[in-house]
Parts: structure tokens; sequence; C-alpha cells
């Protein structure tokens, strides 16, 4: 169970070894591995220090305020679609901004991606318009590191018939299947097609002290009271605070990274609680502050040396904004189905996964059935379209289909264009001045052609299953992402991506990223499995360089 453990304090005068900025998905992962291999680590954490015997069950609050929800007061986003546009003010990049970060409430779906997703670029060819390109690593060699996801962080699964390699099974058995698996599993099979349990970053028994799900069913969008929940304030953060190394310091955020004359990064500077404004000194700093705020952070960062931001000398920073498409058909069914009950998914299939060039555009993607809803939110948004929105018979509704109804889901790949970034909006401030984050995005054809066809597939499975009735949520263009990816790309061309294949920015020695923003493609829909794995790997070399006085 995460406990907050007595940690050493360190003063902000004295340089540390690692500054890590976020305590998320990769941020946990970077905090452990650093401190247990001995060195001294700052994680700064914009977020509060919330303790699981704090998370609640409360939807309204939940969506709203309370730490939990996706709430950022006074710090204002703005969306376009294209840069000759102006930018109109609304929220529309989602993440938590709490110790442990988006991985909190996460909903947990662990896929691995497959060996393909690493060298598509080599099998397809290029398409135009695109920064269609391989990674410059490989599924081999990120294996070892998925493992260690698997035995450390705690992933629970069992080995699908269309995944890539694994060196080890996973540490424990799936999650007990639900109605919405068993129906998912029953259409898939009538369809030739091969349903397998979800792998999912949740315990299905005790594990590392920890104990199982409790199937409570307030799982995605809160945070989970047991820790059952693999999130990084569970199942990483405990071990970095027991090495006595790492200083978890909530409530900081940071605002700029400050240079020496060398070029090298010596300070983080950061408000504290109180809106004061310090300085951490470090040796080295490890960026994980998401897709979103990685980018922001080095395009705040300018400086007669580094005039278009810091690590920015390639003009990538904030550029090929990628998310992943979501594709949702609804059945309604004769038995209750009590699938509000437990985590969200159960079984998954991954048959359509590669792209096919005879479908005349590019795209694959993963599909899954779940009950995406808590009691206020159905109420809100699970009735079909044509149901009546007030009155005795809206109600009867209500009561008859909050238990009987499934959603199955298609998730898909998202292209990376230059195009869609994040950048600085020059108008708006937060509360500390800093400029707000300006995203500009625009889908690309072959990610709406792959979410139709995926939509295809979804109504075939959910009319296989034997549903009474079925209906859809529409295609639309994409207007906000909780995937954020892509923004400072991994890459061996200093003059076509952000990071190395080791995570070192190639214009800052000392300055190292590891988050969504290194991803090269976005991958089929669950992107925190790799997140959490290059952050293991990157970790693993930066104590290698750290070792050798390399950095
Ligand atoms: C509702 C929801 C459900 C999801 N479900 C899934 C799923 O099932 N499977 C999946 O793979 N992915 C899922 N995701 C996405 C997943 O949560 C993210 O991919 C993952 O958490 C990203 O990890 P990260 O380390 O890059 O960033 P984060 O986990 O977002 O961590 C970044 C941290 O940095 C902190 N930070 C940012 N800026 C600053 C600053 N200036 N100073 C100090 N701290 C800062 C933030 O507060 C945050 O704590 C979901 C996301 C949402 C919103
Ligand atoms: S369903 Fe399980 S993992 Fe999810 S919040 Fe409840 S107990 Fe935790």
């Amino acid at each position: 169970m995460a406990m907050q453990a007595e940690q050493p304090k360190f003063t902000t005068r004295t340089p540390v070894d690692f500054v890590v900025i976020g305590s998320g998905a990769a941020g946990g992962v970077m905090a452990k591995e650093l401190s247990t291999a001995g060195f001294d680590v700052v994680v700064l954490e914009q977020g509060p220090y919330v303790t699981p015997d704090k998370f609640m069950h409360d939807e309204i609050g939940n969506s709203t305020k309370r730490g939990l929800g996706f709430t950022a007061d006074g710090d204002p986003q703005s969306f376009r679609v294209s840069e000759d546009e102006k930018a109109e003010e609304r929220r529309n990049l989602y993440y938590l901004r709490v110790v442990g970060g988006t991985s909190i409430h996460f909903t947990a779906n662990y896929w691995r991606f497959h060996e393909v997703d690493f060298i598509e670029r080599s099998l397809l060819g290029p398409i135009a318009g695109t920064g269609f390109a391989d990674w410059p690593i490989t599924y081999e060699e990120l294996e070892p590191y998925y493992t260690k996801v698997d035995w450390e962080v705690g992933v629970s699964g069992a080995v699908g018939p269309t995944d890539s390699f694994r060196s080890r099974s996973y540490p424990m058995p799936p999650l007990p299947v639900k109605s919405s698996g068993v129906l998912f599993e029953k259409g898939a099979k009538k369809m030739g097609w091969h349903a397998f349990p979800a792998p999912m970053a949740i315990l299905s028994e005790p594990f590392n002290g920890r104990p199982p799900c409790q199937h409570c069913g307030f799982c995605m969008s809160f945070g989970c009271e047991f820790s059952a929940k693999s999130s990084s304030l569970a199942a990483m953060i405990p071990v970095a605070e027991a090495s006595g190394h790492c200083e978890i310091r909530p409530e900081s955020t940071v605002a700029r990274l400050e240079t020496d004359d060398s070029g090298r990064v010596r300070d983080v500077v950061y408000f504290d609680r109180n809106g004061t404004e310090q300085a951490q000194r470090a040796k080295a700093v490890v960026l994980c502050a998401n897709g979103a705020e990685t980018p922001r952070l080095l395009l705040m960062s300018e400086s007669n040396r580094f005039p278009d931001g810091l690590a920015n000398s390639s003009g990538k920073v904030g550029k090929y904004l990628m998310g992943n498409g979501q594709v949702h058909v609804y059945g309604y069914y004769e038995h209750r189905l009590n699938d509000y009950k437990s985590v969200q998914v159960t079984r998954i299939l991954h048959d359509f996964y590669n792209s096919d060039p005879s479908r005349g555009f590019y795209g694959g993607g993963g599909m899954d059935a779940r009950f995406q809803f808590n009691p206020v939110s159905f109420a809100l948004r699970g009735l079909p379209p044509d149901a009546p929105r007030w009155g005795s018979e809206y109600k009867k509704m209500v009561g008859e289909y909050f238990n009987r109804v499934v959603d199955v889901n298609g998730h898909t790949t998202v292209l990376p264009q230059e195009s869609n970034n994040i950048s600085l909006d020059p108008n708006l401030k937060d509360k500390y001045g800093r400029p707000g984050m300006r995203t500009t995005y625009k889908d690309h054809p072959d990610d709406m052609a792959v979410q139709e066809f995926f939509r295809e597939r979804c109504e075939e499975l959910v009319e296989a299953s034997g549903a009474l009735r079925m209906w859809n949520r529409s295609i639309n263009t994409t207007t906000g992402h909780a995937h954020l990816l892509g923004t400072c790309r991994m890459g061996n061309d200093p003059g076509e991506s952000v990071i190395d294949k080791f995570h070192r920015t190639h214009d800052v020695p000392n300055l190292f990223i590891s988050d969504g923003s290194s991803f090269v493609s976005s991958g089929r829909g669950q992107p925190t499995m790799t997140i959490q794995a290059l952050a293991f790997r990157a970790a693993d070399h930066i104590i290698q360089f750290a070792k050798k006085g390399e950095i």
C-alpha cells in the first residue's frame, strides 16, 4: 500500500545528481531506477501528494475538483485546427496533476507494441505529407524492459495469439472475465476473430505487498484506494522513497530550465506551493512532464544561446503531436450484465493490428469491450441517441439500460504530422505568468478512414454477440487528446529529432527526456506500457553514462 515514507531533504543550492520533472508513468520509473542505483534524486511535481486513503468514489467531484479531475485552475489552454486561425481558449489536453501523474486515474490497459510498430516505415514506405518514420530502436531492444514493467510495476494477463515474442510470462494471471468480456469473446468467435485476456496494470493476485483488485468499479478516472491499480504512486514511488535517495517535492511547478556558459542545464526554476520562485541545482535533469508539458517547458526555456527553446536546434520541439483514435459501438442486451463492477476491460483482440495496404489507407488497431460509465455519466450520455432526455420514459430507460449496455471500442493509429503541434499561446498566461499551451491539430484522412474501418468491425462484433439493439458514437474530428505523444521525437538525425536513442537531447548533454513525447509513431491505442518500458531502458543507459562520468 502506498505510504509517504520518510524522505531525505535536499537543499536547492547544492547540486543533486538528478532532478526528475514530473512523477507520472515515466517519472515514477525514472525516480525509482535512479534512486535505487544510489543517485540523489529530487522529483519536482506540480500536483499535490494525495495518498490512496483520500481517493473517493465521487463521480461528480472527480470530474471537477479534488486533485483527481482534469481541471487545471489558472492554467489555460487553447486549440485551433491550423496556424492560420486564432486559437480558441479551451481545455483539450487531458492529464492529471498529482504525484503519480495520469497513471493514478488511467484505465490501465497495458498492451505492448508489436515488432511492426518500430519498423513500419521500412515495411510500408513513406506517406506523403507526414513524418512517418521507423524508431531508432527495435522491439527486441525494448523487450527486456517490457518484461521489467510486467514484473516491477505489476501487470496481469495471458499471452495472446497475435502478440510479439516475450522472454517471460506475466507475473500473474488475467483478471476474472466480466460480462462484457464474455459477450466480446462470443462475438469475436462467431466472426472467426481471436479474443484474448486483456493485459492490465491491475493486480489479479497479491503482489509486492499490494492486494489484488477489489472490483469496486470506480476505476477509470478514479484513484484506486487499494493500490491494486499499478500507478506510479502505488508501484514505483514507494520504492524510490524507501531508497533513502529520493525526495518527492510536490506542488512544485517548474517554469524553466537554466543553462550555464557551456550550455549545460544547471538550475531548474520552479514555483513552490506558496508561489515563491525557487531554483534546484542539478548535475543532470530528466524531463518526464508528458507529451504536452515537456515541449512547453523546453519552449519556455529559451535564452540567447537557445533562442528557439532549449534542445530545439532541429525546430521539432512540440511538433508531430499524436494521440490515438477511439471508436465506440454500443450494444443493448437481454440480460443483466453487472458490468459497472470491477475494472474496465477484460478481453481484447488484435486481429486488425497491422496496416493492410489493400484497404487503401494506412492504419491498424485493437478492439476491446467495456462499460465506460458511472451512474451520472450514464444518465447523461449512456442512452441511445433517440432516447427521451427527460420525464418518466427517460428514467425508466436509464434504469433498464444501465445494467444491459456494453461499449465495444476500436483503438487506432494516428499519423505524425509536423503541422500538428503544441506551442506557446501568445495571448494566454497561467497564474504564474507562464504562457499557456496552444494545440494546433488536424486529422490526417487516413486517421479518419481507419476509425471508420474499426467502427464497421465493432458493429459486426456487437451484432454477432447477440445484442438486441446497437448504436454508435459518430466519428468526429479530433478536438482533444488524453494520449500525449510524439512532441520531442526520438531519432538518430539531430536535424529531425529532439532526443537520441538513449533519450539524451541532441543539444544539451546533461538533459534527458523520457515520457510520451519521445514516441516516433502512435502505436495502436495504449501507449503507457511502452512509455514505462522506454523509461526503464532510458534509466539503464543514464545510470551507465553517469557511472562512467559521461554526463
Ligand atoms: C482517463 C484516462 C485514461 C487512460 N487510460 C489509459 C490506458 O488504459 N492505457 C494507456 O496506455 N494509457 C492510458 N491513458 C494515458 C496515460 O495515462 C498516459 O499515457 C501516461 O500517464 C503518460 O505518462 P507520462 O509519464 O508521459 O505523463 P503523466 O503520467 O501525465 O505524468 C506527467 C507528470 O508531470 C507533471 N508535470 C507536468 N508539467 C510539470 C511542471 N511544469 N512542473 C512539475 N511537474 C509537472 C504532471 O503534473 C504529471 O504528474 C489514459 C489517460 C487518461 C486521461
Ligand atoms: S476496480 Fe479494482 S483496480 Fe480499479 S479502482 Fe477498483 S479495486 Fe482498484
